[in-house]
């Protein structure tokens, strides 16, 4: 299974509009970091989590031509405000794109794009979505499953997602404050594990390197990769901060375009 970051910022974005500190000024590519969103390839498919705000310009930069189905973590504006962007990929497809989230989030997603559950006006298109209320392991096609791994993020719910392909599995958790106990057992082991890893200092709703770090610590994956980064620390500055921990797996920081491939077995 291939595991690549389409993008790994925070909901600003790296560069923030009108800031100029030194990470937004960064010459590093690893610095410029597009809203949050992973796609998992494998067993023939390709698999999406999350629509941000940069998706049409994160899949044009990745050349990626199809999408067999779409995994949702929550409804912020910087993980679903590219949804609609989802018709490039369905206006293709012979069936309604699947589309798996939790009952809430389908419900928010049907708040915000009420005309997606309409025939378009003869003549237009729109989005062919099927939603799936997810709130349990399922197959999502042969040999790929997909689990929901529902964890604190502030007010709000937000799910993380586990895939398992031909014997590799990869759970990712973008926005984090807390992971409650059942969720951890499901993510125990991992091949890879990524984390929400806002910022050095603490905030109120996304996991500081040292919270991810530490949630990392007892999870205990086979690599550990951190995203959503804001423009708090630079790329290698961020490595670095893992580096110090010493953790006893591979750990390191996510950015823009990386693609992680996981030995099938
Ligand atoms: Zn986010
Ligand atoms: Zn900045
Ligand atoms: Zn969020």
């Amino acid at each position: 299974m291939r595991v690549e970051f389409l993008g790994t910022g925070t909901s600003y974005g790296i560069p923030m509009v009108g800031c100029g500190c030194p990470v937004c000024r960064s010459r590093d590519p690893r610095d410029k970091r597009f809203r949050p969103s992973v796609l998992f390839t494998g067993a023939g498919k390709a698999v999406l989590l999350d629509t941000p705000q940069d998706l049409r310009l994160a899949c044009l930069r990745s050349g990626i031509r199809r999408v067999d189905a779409v995994l949702m973590s929550h409804e912020h504006a910087d993980h679903v405000f590219g949804f609609d962007d989802l018709r490039a990929f369905s206006n293709r497809m012979e069936e309604p794109l699947p589309v798996y989230a939790s009952s809430a989030l389908c419900a928010a997603l049907r708040r915000t794009f009420p005309y997606l559950g309409r025939p378009p006006v003869p003549g237009t298109s729109l989005a062919r979505l099927k939603l799936h209320e997810t709130d349990g392991r399922r197959e999502i096609f042969p040999g790929v499953a997909a689990t929901p791994l529902p964890v604190e993020h502030g007010r709000s719910a937000m799910t993380g997602w586990r895939v398992d392909c031909g014997g590799a599995s990869a759970a990712v958790v973008s926005d984090c404050k807390r992971i409650p106990p059942e969720t951890m057992e499901k993510i125990r082991g991992v091949d890879l594990l990524v984390l929400d890893g806002l910022r050095e200092e603490p905030h109120p709703t996304h996991f500081s390197f040292s919270e991810a770090l530490d949630a990392a610590e007892e999870a205990q994956p086979k690599r550990l990769l951190l995203t959503h980064l804001c423009h708090a620390t630079s790329h290698r500055d961020a490595c670095a901060v893992v580096a110090r921990r010493g953790l006893p797996f591979p750990a390191s920081v996510a950015f823009d375009r990386l693609a992680v491939t996981l030995p099938e077995s």
